[in-house]
């Protein structure tokens, strides 16, 4: 049973896409009051029922509260939880907007290639939000999309 992210008002909107060449993991919800509320963590788990190599994965992704500054910090990590010896390459891609419909980050990543059974990832996704006016950075909801590709565990034609 999945461990559920620590704010049940949040709606996580999950989906999942197998195709030729990955399995493709999406999550959607949107995060109200940023610049009031405290840390926020997102935590999934996710398996790929991959008939070549299936893994299983958790992601959890804290989302500290926006500074006035505009400043960001969300730590990243991602555990593959299985253990098993074969490997598989991972990204992992957050598409965070502001109010305005501007995206905070479209380049940062969070990528494994060999990733084995137990391995674990972590990086932070830090910056500044620049829809900073008189100091004060105006950010009243995040809306975000989180993609997690899972891929080099099959060939074309399995999935
Ligand atoms: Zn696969």
């Amino acid at each position: 049973m999945a461990k559920a992210s620590t704010d049940r008002k949040v709606d996580i909107a999950p989906d999942v896409y197998n195709c030729n060449s990955a399995h493709t993991f999406t999550y959607s919800f949107i995060l109200r009051n940023r610049g009031k509320r405290g840390q926020w963590t997102f935590r999934e788990e996710f398996r790929t029922r991959c008939e070549s190599s299936p893994s299983s994965w958790s992601f959890e992704m804290i989302f500290h509260k926006v500074e006035a500054n505009g400043k960001v910090f969300f730590p990243a990590t991602l555990t593959r939880t299985d253990s098993a010896p074969n490997v598989v390459d991972v990204l992992v891609n957050p598409q965070i907007y502001d109010d305005f419909g501007n995206i905070f980050t479209s380049s940062w990543v969070l990528k494994g290639e060999g990733v084995r059974g137990g391995d674990v990832l972590e990086k932070a996704l830090e910056g500044y939000f620049s829809n900073i006016e008189e100091g004060f950075c105006f950010i009243l909801e995040l809306r975000v999309q989180i993609f997690i590709f899972v891929t080099s565990c099959h060939s074309p034609s399995t999935v």
